[in-house]
């Protein structure tokens, strides 16, 4: 398991853990408060996220997926506090829409560590111990971070956004490779409607739940105008496939 996970410093008290190993590249980020951390995202489920969690803080973690897709709650079941918003709670609760199988084979398609039991692996499924909800504020004691309820790519969805320092966690809304819009519980036109909402936030700079962690505040604008001008062709619709653009695409 070793070297599973690449943790990379962003601030003083702020730190990337991320999962190159893997195809899906997921990043989690954990924020120090000087009572406790959040943990935004907790990846595949692969390594020990909790270990190294704990050589980064000895303060105690509120684990927070930004939506309840098997990349981003694979470290749920190490926390003891783990978050949902109301809309995904049935996919903690036996009505995740993809089955084991399903996820095992994208699972599989990483560079694995010798010992892990890929025949084993089950999304996680649990009772969350706190529901987030739009306009929540998680106060990590000197720092306070923002729940936005971000639906489109997930019923409930959620960004992070730190105002004092323009931080914005975007998980799978916005990041640079192919953005997912098409499965039947996305829904395409919320998708744009919550792009348009955190493009008119002051962002200083984005951390995005998959791939290039160089990514400029401005392709929040550039995904915006691009959904746009789909919707204004009558494109931004499910089934109307696969839309490539500088850098990043969308799949709807
Ligand atoms: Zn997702
Ligand atoms: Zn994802």
């Amino acid at each position: 398991m070793k070297n599973w996970f690449t943790v990379e410093r962003i601030d003083s008290d702020t730190f990337v853990i991320s999962e190159y190993k893997h195809p899906e590249e997921t990043h989690c980020y954990l924020l120090c408060g000087l009572e406790r951390c959040l943990l935004i995202d907790t990846g595949l489920g692969v390594g020990d996220i909790s270990g190294i969690v704990g050589q980064l803080s000895d303060k105690p973690v509120i684990a927070a997926a930004t939506h309840i897709h098997w990349d981003h709650i694979g470290g749920y079941g190490m926390f003891d506090t783990i978050c949902a918003h109301s809309a995904e709670l049935d996919w903690l609760n036996g009505g995740f829409p993809l089955p084991g199988e399903a996820v095992r084979r994208m699972l599989s398609e990483g560079d694995l560590p010798n010992g892990f039991e890929l025949d084993e692996y089950n999304v996680f499924q649990g009772a969350p111990s706190r529901i987030l909800a739009d306009g929540d504020k998680i106060e990590l004691g000197g720092r306070t971070i923002e729940v936005l309820h971000t639906p489109g790519h997930s019923p409930g969805h959620m960004c992070f956004w730190e105002e004092s320092r323009g931080y914005l966690f975007t998980g799978d809304l916005i990041y640079k490779g192919r953005l997912y819009a098409n499965y039947h519980s996305t829904d395409p036109a919320g998708y744009l409607s919550s792009v348009e909402r955190v493009a008119e936030l002051p962002v200083k700079k984005i951390f995005p739940g998959h791939h290039s962690l160089d990514v400029c505040p401005e392709l929040i604008t550039e995904i915006r105008n691009a959904l746009r001008r789909l919707d204004d062709e009558g494109m931004l619709c499910h089934g109307s496939g696969a839309h490539c653009f500088g850098g990043w695409s969308i799949r709807l």
